[in-house]
């Protein structure tokens, strides 16, 4: 990887360790989720760099995928386990983090296996490491503490401007004898859930990040070829907010009808939100790691 490259890859792993660790000082029961998501996305930009994706906000069997709407009104419930994901590019170049925060002691073991879960995976990464030996070790740090890993949600390698690019680093162990690549940035991300859980996520009926997948369409409206445009401009083909469009329209709504029609000729996808299938709570943690030729730099630490 170019030197050049790899300088903005620190940065922006920089700028997420710092808005993570600020987001676990200031989270508190009662908080409202916009106040997160648009604090932690302010702060990004405030540091220099650009917010990868929405701030995800899930709350307890949520496990990912929440963003808050314009005007949420929801906010952190007492007892809660609150997953903060915070995604940072630098022209870019992306570094992905995740910390959950927790107000019930109950959960306190869980959030625990994820973090050493995380370490113990990042202690086997080097280069050229098998995939799955990394992915063997989540599974068993997570079950030693007594805890299930989500099946279905996966790490990933990251690319430019693309969230989930390349190789998948799944949370259970497999077989396959794919490798990490030298010169490859990699997000690894174990979620925890109870034992006696299902184990997996299925999509939830609500649905608040979005993303451009394809610019030529016969759209009807001027308006609708506009804002396609402007999310072009924008965002790239990396994931956004509604909330973000009144950065472009202020507060004003004209794009609603326009964005109805982007959705429905497909212009844009939307992300469900992810739910644990038996309902139980969800702990993540989460790195970035880019795995030079020779060592890794945990860009998020
Ligand atoms: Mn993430
Ligand atoms: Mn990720």
């Amino acid at each position: 990887m170019p030197n050049d490259v790899l300088e903005k890859y620190i940065r922006a792993g920089r700028i997420a360790a710092r808005v993570r660790e600020e987001m676990r000082r200031i989270v508190r029961e009662g908080m409202p989720l916009i106040e997160i998501c648009e604090i932690a996305e302010d702060m990004i930009r405030k540091l220099g760099g650009s917010p990868a994706f929405p701030c995800n906000v899930s709350v307890n069997e949520v496990a990912a995928h929440y963003t808050s709407p314009p005007k949420d009104t929801r906010v952190v419930p007492s007892g809660s386990l609150v997953k903060v994901d915070i995604g940072v590019h630098v022209d870019g170049y992306i570094a992905d983090t995740a910390t959950t925060i927790c107000f019930n002691p109950e959960y306190e073991n869980m959030v625990y296996a994820a973090e050493r879960a995380l370490e113990a995976a990042i202690k086997v990464i080097r280069p050229s490491v098998i995939i799955s030996k990394v992915s063997s070790e989540i599974e068993a740090v997570i079950e030693r503490y007594g805890f299930k890993p989500i099946y279905n949600l996966s790490g990933h390698e990251v690319g430019h401007y693309v969230i989930h690019a390349g190789k998948s680093i799944p949370n259970v162990s497999h077989l396959s004898i794919e490798r990490m690549r030298p010169g490859g940035v990699y997000a690894i991300e174990p979620f925890v859930t109870l034992k006696g859980a299902a184990g997996r996520v299925e999509d939830g009926p609500e649905k608040y990040i979005f993303r451009l997948v394809k610019m030529k369409a016969s759209l009807k409206s001027s308006e609708a070829k506009e804002l396609l445009k402007a999310i072009e401009t924008n965002f790239r083909t990396l994931p956004f907010a509604e909330r973000w469009l009144n950065r472009i329209y202020g507060q004003n709504e004209s794009y609603k009808r326009a964005f109805s029609e982007l959705l429905s000729s497909k212009c844009l996808m939307a992300y469900p939100v992810f739910i644990e299938a038996s309902g139980s709570p969800v702990a993540q943690a989460e790195h970035t790691v880019y795995v030079g030729e020779k060592d890794i730099i945990v860009l998020t630490a």
